[in-house]
């Protein structure tokens, strides 16, 4: 196993997480939600936490890093160096294609821009897992706060070329509420009503393969001709018709 992950909840809403490669016992932090979850998770399995990883600059994900900083000597902090000014002070500043290391094992920066801009993901491909922070969600995306439809789009396009065995690690759980909204879309895909009865069976299961969302989740499916004619949309860019799907879940 490249890298043990566990999923943290923290806050109300929102998912920590910690990979941890056993090679070398470096662990990371994939956003830093809430320090205490976090630092109680670390302490339970004997993980020194070695780095923290983040995703973009909202304080959900990034009001933990101070305190971790505090807690663990010689913590790296790595970010996108587009938001540096906005974000906690990093040790590493990274950008779209550069490398990240947990350990040994290596990952990629893919720019996922559209919740905000400076949004970033990490993909590790030899872990097979994504940690997509609030760009790809379980059943859903993020909501655009600063960046355009076509930019989010083009962020989940990028998504959407990694394998589909990945496994997607995003930053909330709003799986309930994404799926009412996805078979509200899509009443008649077989995929999304057995990826809800999947949902209700192990409610934890964060951790959905990049196959099983792009099969389910509407916001994936923008660009196929089934998307268009259930939104009435036959004939539309797959820049539009996401943008009509995020408009309509929006007011959903
Ligand atoms: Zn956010
Ligand atoms: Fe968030």
């Amino acid at each position: 196993m490249p890298l043990v992950i566990e999923v943290v909840p923290c806050r109300t809403d929102n998912h920590g997480f910690l990979a941890h490669d056993a090679g070398t016992g470096a662990t990371a932090a994939i956003d830093a939600p809430e320090a205490g979850p976090l630092i109680d998770r670390l302490r339970l399995r004997g993980w020194q936490l070695s780095d923290v990883l983040l995703t973009h600059h909202h304080g959900d994900h990034v009001e933990g890093v101070a305190e971790l900083r505090a807690a663990f000597r010689g913590l790296r902090v790595t970010g996108h160096a587009a938001d540096a000014h906005r974000l906690p002070p990093l040790d590493r500043a990274v950008g779209p294609g550069d490398a990240v290391q947990i350990g040994s094992v290596s990952g990629e920066v893919i720019d996922v821009s559209g919740h905000t801009l400076g949004h970033i993901a990490y993909h590790f491909g030899a872990a097979d897992a994504a940690f997509t922070g609030d760009s790809l969600m379980a059943l859903g995306c993020g909501r655009l706060f600063e960046g355009t439809a076509p930019e989010m789009w083009a962020s989940l396009t990028r998504l959407m070329a990694l394998p589909d065995t990945t496994r997607v690690y995003s930053g909330h759980d709003y799986i309930a509420g994404n799926a009412a909204f996805a078979e509200s879309v899509e009443p008649a895909n077989p995929h999304l009503a057995a990826r809800i009865d999947a949902a209700r069976r192990a409610p934890e299961g964060v951790h959905v393969t990049l196959g099983e969302e792009r099969a389910a989740n509407p916001f994936l499916r923008a660009g196929l001709p089934a998307m268009k004619a259930a939104l009435g949309m036959e004939g539309a860019t797959d820049e539009d018709v996401f943008a009509e799907l995020r408009r309509r879940k929006d007011r959903f």
